[in-house]
């Protein structure tokens, strides 16, 4: 195949077109505007966010990409209230919001489970903070451990688990407390590759089920285009808005589709975005050495 073979990654077929142009129809779900964060600190002030905007839709999933210290889980930790922005607005569903609130729920990287609870104890923990314990049936808890598949598990304890699976009760513990918006900070960042497969198919899965918007952080580049509706790029020092990418791939995703030459345009495009390729790159490229043959080496 030749790279004239590859469409450009604005080329949409007329159903993944229909399927933007509906969803750029329905309510937003999550607004931002003006978005900055300077952090102080002995050594001055660092600002980590500058003027960030953009609008995520009722039942969208919106992939946040951009280079280590860009300003990622910054973002989504103010989008959470588990922060304050130096500037800028928030709104859900229209409402400007302030701090933390149960219409917001987050997933994190690191295994954040109680360890002296159980599956059911710790998706049963949210709610119960809430107050809303009285309504929350033990029932009800096991449909959500039910929809990330571990029934079987909802007596073990986190030691018990798999990291995969611990984040699959984490997901379901965040669900259960019924967001209308879910931040994910590279949530599969410390599995292993083929874990970290499964766990992108199955998130697809719960969010075909389960009505929720995702904004889902993450630095890896076939990770964002495999998940998302749109890719928000972010540029680094200081962050803010790059680009907003439509991700041209159809729906339902598989794995296959890693080698389609729309996923693999799209994927161009970003990795373009994130590290501009530069001109002394192929000028300076040491010319390699070739060995002279040698019957041990095979
Ligand atoms: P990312 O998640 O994209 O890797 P972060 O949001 O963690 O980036 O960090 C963005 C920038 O803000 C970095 O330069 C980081 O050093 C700085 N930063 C993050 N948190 C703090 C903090 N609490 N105090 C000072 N600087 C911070
Ligand atoms: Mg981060």
């Amino acid at each position: 195949m030749t790279s004239d073979d590859i469409p450009e990654y604005l080329c949409q077929d007329a159903a993944v077109a229909a399927r933007f142009a509906r969803l750029k129809q329905r309510p937003v779900a999550l607004s931002v505007r003006g978005l900055g964060k300077r952090f102080e600190s002995g050594k001055g002030a660092v600002t980590a966010l500058t003027d960030v905007g953009f609008d995520v839709h009722k039942r969208e999933f919106m992939c946040v990409i951009g280079p280590s210290g860009c300003g990622k889980s910054t973002l989504v930790r103010i989008l959470a209230g588990l922060e304050t922005p130096s500037e800028g607005e928030l709104r859900v569903y229209g409402e400007p919001v302030a701090g933390p609130g149960p219409d917001r729920g987050m997933v994190f990287q690191g295994y954040t489970l109680f360890p002296w609870l159980t599956v059911k104890e710790n998706v049963m923990f949210g709610p119960r903070v809430a107050g809303r314990a009285h309504l929350f049936a033990e029932s009800e808890a096991r449909e959500w451990i039910d929809l990330v598949g571990l029934s079987k598990f909802e007596n073990s304890y986190p030691h018990q688990l798999s990291g995969g699976m611990k984040q699959r009760v984490a997901i379901a513990r965040a669900l259960a407390n019924q967001p209308r918006v879910l931040f994910m900070d590279e949530p599969f960042g410390a599995l292993d590759a083929q874990t970290r497969a499964n766990m992108q198919a199955y998130l697809l899965e719960i969010w075909k089920k389960v009505d929720i918007t995702i904004v889902f952080i993450t630095h890896d580049l076939d990770e964002a285009v495999f998940l998302a509706d749109r890719i928000l790029v972010l540029d680094a020092n200081p962050g803010r808005v790059r680009e907003v990418v439509e991700v041209a791939v159809p729906r339902p995703r598989t794995f296959e589709q890693i080698a389609d030459p729309m996923f693999m345009a799209t994927r161009r495009h970003i990795e373009h975005l994130i590290h501009p390729p530069r001109q002394a790159d192929t000028e300076s490229f040491p010319v390699l050495r070739m060995a002279v043959a040698d019957p041990d080496v095979i």
